[in-house]
């Protein structure tokens, strides 16, 4: 079913992006508005007029005017999809830190799963994880006998909030409630951290840490 990702160029460079909607990774962004050249004689940072010899940039990612020297960091982009490192703000180099760090480590951790109890009313494991071709939904994957138990896959583009659970004796972080609109109706999947083996539990709380960047990103965009 899969019809992969194609090049396409957009205004700052080339971009690979998913050939589908339905495709298209929830924590992607479009290419933001570039501020209009006219409205801005100086640098918003320094306040530099701009001349022949001092030029106007646009930061890739936040699309605002700056000179050349507020506006010489050259990253990689993963949300926008550039191919290439792209010209950024100081301000954008930061946030693109933090984006490159999620999609390179904490988008790994989600799409490797942990293992939680997911709901109460049979208290059964299950291995979460973010399906891995597009990232849109988390899969739950019954790791107890009774093979029997399923749990229907949840859109991220669908979770409306995300709760942490607090252990009441230490107050140390047990598990998170998603809750999630589906054809209308609000439902919620409870993830308790899993007690043992150590291990295990490890991988659970860093799997949490890392979907609660992931949601914060997903709200960011407005989803
Ligand atoms: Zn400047
Ligand atoms: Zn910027």
């Amino acid at each position: 079913m899969s019809s992969g990702k194609q090049l396409v160029k957009g205004k700052s460079g080339l971009r690979m992006i998913a050939v589908s909607e339905d495709e298209r990774c929830p924590f992607l962004l479009e290419e933001p508005h570039w501020t209009d050249d006219k409205q801005f004689p100086n640098c918003v940072k320094c306040n530099r007029k701009f001349d022949f010899t001092h030029r106007r940039h646009h930061c890739r990612r936040c699309g605002k005017i700056f000179c050349g020297t507020c506006c010489d960091h050259k990253v990689m982009l993963p949300r926008l999809s550039f191919v290439d490192p792209v010209r950024v703000c100081e301000e954008c180099s930061h946030t693109a830190k933090r984006e490159e760090e999620f999609f390179e480590r904490h988008l790994k951790t989600l799409m490797t799963g942990a293992y939680f109890i997911v709901d109460e009313s049979e208290p059964l494991r299950f291995l979460c994880k973010l399906e891995h071709h597009s990232q849109r939904e988390l899969l739950f994957e019954c790791s107890d006998h009774d093979k029997s138990a399923v749990h229907e896959p949840v859109m991220l583009m669908k979770i409306v909030s995300a709760q942490l659970v607090a252990n009441e004796e230490n107050s140390s972080v047990s598990g998170l409630i998603l809750k999630y609109k589906e054809h209308d109706e609000m439902l919620e999947v409870k993830l308790t951290v899993v007690p043992s083996p150590e291990e295990h539990r490890k991988q659970s709380l860093t799997w949490l840490a890392a979907m609660q960047k992931a949601i914060k990103m997903l709200f960011e965009v407005g989803n």
